[in-house]
């Protein structure tokens, strides 16, 4: 990366020089795409085929489903799988039910090219809809074998959860994953102010109660990981 302005307009989704582009269609940084392609063919010894559902996302796609959501256009759902009626709720209590699965724009760990959402491919119909639901990923559904094998091997590729388990932010998500060394990096680059800087650059639905209430935000849905 030949500046800091370019780093900080990668680790918010405003840029894409970081990136390659994979034969699946899907954008990854270039060890992050490596290291998974190793994983996977790892998995595919053991019966399990990790499939991409999501990848990287930009900027103005996050701002996209953060608007349709804050809007009411697209449905926020609670931790009980719950649909969540956000006129009943005030500003900052709307934000929160929006970030439990949904990240700021310019905040999401998909800018960065390292993160991943999964399924497994040999375990359901080749038509199946993968709904990245928790259910899917417990006891008895399609997709627990293949957390298991991740809980077990993905460390060894440079992989973690970040939202293995809901700890007051984001939502345990069994199905993403994130490249460490690469995506550490990212992470200790990223700021409170840096955020507030890209976000006043760039329009968002909310956006003056987002830059009142970021400093909390930032603590209890950015930081906020499993690690
Ligand atoms: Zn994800």
């Amino acid at each position: 990366m030949a500046s800091n302005f370019d780093l900080i307009t990668c680790i918010t989704g405003l840029s894409q020089q970081h990136l390659i582009q994979r034969d699946d269609g899907f954008k990854l940084q270039p060890e992050a795409s490596q290291q998974f392609d190793a994983m996977a063919t790892a998995a595919k010894k053991d019966g399990i085929k990790l499939s991409i559902v999501s990848a990287f996302r930009s900027y103005q796609r996050q701002a996209q489903i953060w608007q349709a959501k804050l809007s009411g256009k697209r449905t926020v759902y609670d931790l009980n799988n719950q649909p969540v009626c956000l006129e009943s709720l005030n500003t900052r209590a709307k934000l929160n039910a929006v970030l439990l699965f949904s990240a700021l724009p310019g905040a999401s760990r998909h800018h960065w090219g390292t993160d991943i959402d999964l399924y497994d491919t040999n375990a359901v119909a080749s038509d199946y809809q993968p709904r990245l639901e928790p259910v899917e990923y417990q006891v008895g559904g399609p997709f627990f074998a293949m957390k298991k094998w991740l809980e077990q091997h993905a460390s060894s590729f440079g992989f973690f959860m970040p939202y293995k388990y809901y700890q007051q932010g984001v939502a345990a998500e069994p199905w993403h994953i994130s490249f460490a060394p690469v995506a550490d990096q990212y992470q200790q680059q990223l700021s409170c102010q840096l955020l507030a800087a890209c976000i006043k650059k760039n329009p968002v639905a909310e956006q003056e109660a987002v830059l009142m209430h970021l400093a909390d935000i930032y603590q209890q849905y950015v930081q906020n990981i499993c690690r």
